[in-house]
């Protein structure tokens, strides 16, 4: 019964699951088109935040296993790369009807392991299953150039070719979108990939893998490898794999760009954030208010978009009476909950951490005008249940205002004016996303034209753009130059090559040592 629940085959797991902790299913790894039972002695518990229950246990990959993962991508590469793009696409097509198929089963894998409601858990793979639909055009994404007679007989034209074997090293909080945004572009655009899922919740992954080897994925082009820092600095290490995509925290994701880059890899580095909401007074105020509410407390505050701090101009302040009076309506409980509105956050350490900046931020001096530290949940006693708090009168020398909480916490500040609230959002080192929530078109477009963060909401709470445009966080929310998917993911997972021809019959003129000119 648990691994139905878990929605993962008896193919990406050993043990035989019971109902009981005793005996939680090991997840294998992916390697070369079977899933293997690793030879790790070390294993970490995957556990269910609402509940503590030991859902699976994940292997510490070793060298060897890494580098058969890594050599079985490499073998793959050849054929997959001449595999006709039409080909590709199709198992594409396969792929994102298999993920409909599946969902409910997805979704149910993402509330045991991460903790989101059931209906989060949906919008979790259904983000991701958006772009598995993008990449089904990939033979116009990936197209080329072509200029006709640049001179005497000469065309030139470009192609974008793989890169070879790439990897993917996922967060926790998107347990689908996340593996989602990487290795379908990846693979459409005819490289083969390594993917390391969070080891929190590394299920969701296991079962697109199986749904990708369903569709049609030819085996090794597609590589699961399960692990921590020292997969992770294998895969930076590794002379063969060409291009990391990286979604995480800054300390993680600044040492991978750092160390990765120094062997000549490409990477592109998602990172935290502390995304701010701009209220000015003339917003409707209920519309705002209830986008504050799901953007700050959607997920327990663990999305690296969720608004983490609104800024009140002028008279908006008076609306944070209502605001608290909202949040403290949500219902908090394990995610499985009929109604529920948000779940717990995915580790007691997670829990920790937020309880002492909430505590931080009250030292300092801001005022703690909805506590949900002390939270208890009926049934679930044992859950990280942090329920929606809100802190006021924050200021930006705080530590709470300073570091990435990742947690239902909303920080409230005052600016008198629109310029004041932009210079706030400016300062802040991040940039990933932002909010403005306004009826002026005027000012809509001074703060689209002077804010500095890389995805800008206009009366919209969590602009994450969809699959046609790019994941384009900036600052320190992101290293590296092309971003997740759109455009900038295909010119990621690929090289230019520019092809100069000549076909002309031309009279002898002798020999020139000049370099050749178009003259
Ligand atoms: P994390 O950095 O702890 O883990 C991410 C991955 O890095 C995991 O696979 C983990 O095993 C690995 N890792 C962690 N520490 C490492 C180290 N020292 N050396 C090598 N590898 C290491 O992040 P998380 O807690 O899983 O995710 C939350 C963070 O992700 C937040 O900061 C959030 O803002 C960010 N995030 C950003 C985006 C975005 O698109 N900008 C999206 C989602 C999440």
């Amino acid at each position: 019964p648990q691994l139905y629940a878990l929605g993962i085959s008896r193919f990406s797991t050993s043990t035989q699951a019971s109902s009981s902790q005793r005996n939680p299913p090991r997840l294998r790894n992916l390697i070369g088109g079977e899933f293997m039972e690793s030879q790790a002695s070390t294993t970490i518990d995957v556990i269910n935040p609402a509940t503590q229950e030991v859902v699976s246990q994940l292997p510490l990959t070793t060298n060897e296993e890494f580098k058969a993962a890594v050599s079985a991508a490499k073998q793959a590469f050849p054929s997959w790369r001449n595999t006709p793009v039409t080909t590709r696409q199709r198992i594409m097509f396969k792929l994102q009807e298999l993920i409909r198929r599946d969902i409910d089963k997805l979704a149910m894998n993402i509330t045991t392991e991460q903790g989101k409601t059931l209906k989060d858990a949906h919008g979790d793979v259904f983000r991701g299953l958006e772009v598995v639909e993008h990449v089904c055009g990939m033979a116009t994404l990936q197209m080329g150039e072509f200029v006709s007679n640049v001179s005497n007989g000469i065309d030139t034209y470009s192609i974008r070719e793989p890169l070879g074997v790439c990897a993917g090293i996922c967060p926790f909080n998107f347990p689908a979108m996340i593996p989602l945004w990487m290795f379908p572009v990846a693979v459409t655009c005819g490289n083969t990939f390594v993917l390391k899922p969070s080891e929190k919740d590394p299920g969701a992954s296991m079962i697109l893998a199986e749904l990708a080897m369903e569709a049609g994925l030819p085996n090794g082009v597609l590589n699961i490898v399960h692990g921590t820092n020292d997969v992770v600095n294998n895969i930076c290490d590794d002379d063969d794999i060409k291009a990391i995509s990286f979604v995480g925290s800054n300390t993680a994701g600044m040492h991978i760009y750092a160390r990765a880059a120094a062997k000549g890899k490409r990477i592109q580095s998602n990172m935290g954030a502390k995304n701010h909401a701009i209220v000015l007074p003339d917003a409707s105020m209920d519309a705002t208010l209830n986008a504050l509410v799901a953007a700050g407390f959607g997920a327990a505050g663990q999305r690296c978009m969720a608004l983490s701090t609104a800024i009140f101009v002028g008279d908006s302040k008076s609306w944070v009476e209502r605001l608290v009076e909202r949040a403290k309506s949500l219902k908090v409980s394990a995610g499985i909950e009929p109604g529920v509105d948000l779940g717990p956050v995915i580790s007691k350490q997670a829990k920790n951490r937020i309880c002492k900046l909430i505590q931080s931020g009250v030292e300092s001096g801001a005022e703690l005008l909805l506590d949900g530290r002390d939270i208890v949940v009926p049934g679930y006693e044992d859950g990280n249940f942090v329920g929606p708090t809100i802190l006021s009168n924050v200021t930006s020398s705080m530590e709470c205002y300073k570091e990435e909480i990742f947690g239902p916490v909303l920080l409230c500040m005052q600016a008198d004016s629109l310029e004041e609230a932009i210079d706030i959002v400016n300062r802040n080192k991040y940039g990933n996303g932002t909010s403005i929530f306004t009826s002026s078109g005027i000012a809509a477009r001074k703060f689209q034209n002077e804010i500095e963060a890389g995805q800008v909401g206009i009366n919209v709470p969590i602009p994450v753009p969809l699959p046609f445009f790019s994941f384009t966080g900036n600052k320190a929310s992101f290293a590296g130059d092309l971003n997740f998917y759109g455009k900038a993911g295909v010119h990621f997972y690929t090289q230019m090559k520019t092809i100069t021809q000549q076909w002309k019959d031309l009279p002898g003129q002798g020999v020139s040592l000049a370099m050749p000119t178009s003259q």
